[in-house]
């Protein structure tokens, strides 16, 4: 065995589980070190406090005299609490989250210090944004960015450091960043779905939307995982041949969570109750090695946020316990990938969830009206949709076979069906008296009952009603939920208020009642929005084909998926709400193509190094050892050898038939990087990389699989699948 793998592996077999101090009950430590109602109280003063309140409640604009007591109240609080650092704490579009610390530390004029933290350092900053992706905004402006405190988000402490959730934005205004954008699409979705509902309940004044998402991860020893080239710097391995035994007995799901990996969890979920995530679910994924974790959901803003410091939190409580995750969402071929399912739904300030049915004929006028403008949101808008969740690790999970394939379509169950197929046949205009009945009895009267049992929850849809909520299920493990949520709340938005725009005309031009405008106008959406319904198996190549009649889109891969980011459709939408302008849109798409080139080359780069470093000098090590082999059979047996010697031989050929396919890929491989490179059109550099690099992977690859299985396993010099999967 290679001594690199051999080290791996022994240092691996000597990581234990790590104890951990784990509180009786996690409710006494939930969001100690959070900035939250509680401590504000303890540590504001009246009037800042209930200006951070009306801030996050009604959106207000704190004033600077009331900025200087806040910031003086929370360093108060975080010095209390052993902090000495502070951060603006940031999302840019590098998908990983930003932090530069200053010290609360300063010196004064006559030489003696103080820790001091004024409201201009906690509403506004300066880091240097010239090394953030800005896709052409900072050379069209010459802008620099500025990040500022987003009030809605608490304050948090992490190790020694006070963090403070902010947006990032350029000094002209542009959003830089993940956050800025969804709160714009949360407030557009606030305000028309609070106008819609009113027209069920006047005290309706404000609408939230509520997101719950679940990470999936892989777990690997980290001496493991430090063995292989592609797992470092790739997060993935791009090589490797599959495991004998893989998940094909089914017996990790749900399985009892091996005790390294468990106390991992529970380290894990400790940090999580101290900074305020309400993590409630663990449990073992399909594929070996692969967990979930779900919180509580929570309104979007901060969920997103949660999900963002989580991500980091697991990467660095991971490190304690001699793990590497894995958020990739495809980190081992032959098994299943990793997803980020959002569970996304519309609650009012009154405490009524806008997707749950609820118990009177009225109440589901409501839910229908919410959940029919949802599936009309999605159908008009779902090469969006698909666009909010393309990356190139993404890629490698839509349309593949566990996943929901790359055609975004929506589940509602058998029974829901029904109702909007008897929905569709109101008539038009005015509804008799005994249409008005029939139709709440038969309709809207059912549904509460119906929605106990739909329980039959397709597996394959993409987005799937589940009840009481919509769930996203084509997410990425990697992603930020940010993105996909505000498509999700814009258009939905969008579509809530031309629906309002339509049922006030029907009002006001001709004379309906309320209740028939609405009944009118859902039945055109139930028809208009008919294609992007689909109750059977989403993985299936039937579906494909009926996909393509429905005129829904089938985009594979990402660069093509993305170009419905810069539609006209697209930018009509998020100008019309305010949530992005076109520059800042054109932005967006130019540095997710150039992430998706960067990454394939990368990608490139690492495979080609490791099948001519690691994998062809190995191959001709063994192969020499046969060739030994050969020649001592040769010299025993004379002209019979071939008798004794023949398989031998075989392999010897077989050997150098692989190593000349692979290095032959490698070099063609690169000339088509080469060629890649040389174009300036991002977009076209993209499909370049998708077309024309891309496919030489798997080239590549199989035969390096293939001399996997050959090579004697004491000379292979990279760490199994074997090892990498079940090592408990
Ligand atoms: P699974 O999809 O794994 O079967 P569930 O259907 O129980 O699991 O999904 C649970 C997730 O849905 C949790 O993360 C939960 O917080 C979230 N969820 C439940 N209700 C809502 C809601 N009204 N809005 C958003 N998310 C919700
Ligand atoms: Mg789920």
């Amino acid at each position: 065995m290679s001594i690199l793998r051999f080290h791996a592996i022994k240092e691996s077999l000597n990581h234990k589980p790590i104890k951990v101090n784990e509180p009786a009950r996690r409710s006494e430590i939930f969001g100690e070190n959070v900035f939250n109602e509680q401590s504000m109280r303890q540590f504001l003063t009246k009037d800042s406090y209930k200006s951070v309140m009306s801030a996050v409640e009604h959106g207000t604009k704190i004033d600077r005299q009331m900025a200087d007591q806040i910031s003086t109240g929370m360093k108060e609080w975080a010095i209390s609490k052993g902090v000495t650092h502070y951060t603006h704490w940031f999302q840019p579009l590098t998908g990983a989250t930003a932090e530069k610390h200053d010290a609360f530390f300063e010196t004064m004029d006559d030489g003696h210090a103080v820790e001091k933290f004024a409201g201009g350092q906690l509403v506004q900053q300066e880091p240097d944004a010239s090394s953030f992706p800005n896709g052409g905004i900072r050379n069209t402006f010459e802008a620099r960015g500025y990040t500022a405190w987003d009030p809605t988000s608490p304050a948090f402490i992490y190790g020694t450091t006070l963090c403070i959730p902010t947006v990032f934005v350029s000094y002209t205004g542009e959003a830089l960043d993940y956050k800025t954008p969804l709160l714009r699409a949360l407030q557009s979705i606030d305000g028309a779905a609070t106008a819609v509902a009113k027209y069920f309940d006047k005290n309706v004044s404000k609408v939230t939307a509520s997101l719950g998402w679940e990470q999936e991860y892989f777990l690997v020893d980290s001496a493991l995982a430090a063995s292989r080239p592609d797992i470092a710097l790739a997060g993935r391995t791009l090589l490797g041949h599959s495991s004998a035994k893989g998940q094909q007995l089914d017996d990790h799901y749900f399985g009892s969570i091996p005790s390294r990996a468990l106390n991992y969890m529970r380290d894990l979920e400790t940090e999580c109750m101290l900074l305020g995530i309400p993590v409630k679910t663990r449990h073992n994924e399909v594929a070996p090695n692969q967990f979930e974790l779900a919180p509580i959901y929570e309104e979007s803003n901060l969920a997103v946020d949660h999900n963002s410091l989580l991500m980091d939190v697991m990467k660095k409580v991971a490190d304690r316990h001699n793990f590497v995750v894995l958020f990739h969402e495809k980190p081992f071929a032959g098994v299943n990938g990793s997803g980020k399912h959002n569970n996304w739904s519309l609650a009012t300030n009154t405490g009524v969830n806008l997707l749950g049915p609820g118990s009177t004929p009225m109440k589901n006028l409501q839910f229908l009206t919410f959940f029919i403008n949802t599936l009309k949101a999605v159908n008009d808008h779902e090469e969006l949709i698909r666009a909010s969740i393309a990356s190139a690790s993404n890629d490698h999970r839509l349309g593949a076979n566990e996943a929901p394939p790359a055609v975004i379509s929506a589940f509602i169950g058998e029974q829901l069906t029904a109702v909007l197929d008897e929905l569709e046949k109101v008539t038009n205009g005015k509804l008799s008296p005994q249409e008005k009945t029939d139709l709440k009895l038969n309709v809207v009267g059912k549904i509460p009952e119906i929605l106990l049992d739909n329980t039959d929850r397709n597996r394959t849809s993409p987005f799937a009603f589940t009840g009481n909520k919509f769930e996203f299920r084509a997410v990425g493990s990697t992603a930020n939920c940010a993105n996909p949520m505000t498509v999700l709340n814009a258009i939905v938005a969008n579509q809530l208020i031309d629906f309002k725009k339509s049922v006030d005309a029907l009002i006001k031009d001709e004379n309906m009642k309320k209740d028939d405008a609405i009944f009118n106008v859902l039945r055109e959406y139930i028809k208009d929005s008919k294609r992007i319904r689909f109750e059977g198996d989403g993985y299936g190549e039937a579906w494909e084909k009926e996909a393509k009649k429905r005129g829904l889109s089938n985009h594979k891969t990402a660069p093509v998926a993305l170009k419905a980011r810069v539609s006209k459709k697209t930018i009509a939408l998020f100008e019309g709400l305010g949530i992005m302008n076109k520059v800042e849109i054109e932005a967006r798409y130019e540095i997710e193509l150039e992430e998706y080139a960067k990454r394939i080359q990368i990608e490139g780069r690492i495979l080609g190094d490791i099948a001519r470093n690691h994998v062809i000098p190995t191959a001709i090590k063994y192969q020499n050892i046969l060739i030994e082999n050969v020649q001592g059979l040769k010299d025993i047996y004379g002209k019979d050898f071939k008798k004794f010697a023949g398989e031998q031989m075989v392999l010897i050929e077989e050997i150098s038939a692989h190593i000349a396919t692979i290095n032959s890929k490698i070099t063609a491989m690169i000339d088509a990087r080469k060629k890649a490179n040389k174009i300036t059109d991002v977009s076209k550099l993209a499909i370049a990389y998708c077309d024309d690099v891309k496919p030489y992977f798997d080239e590549i690859r199989h035969p390096c699989d293939k001399l996997e299985l050959l090579v004697d396993d004491e000379l292979w010099p990279l760490t199994k699948y074997r090892e990498l999967l079940f090592t408990k």
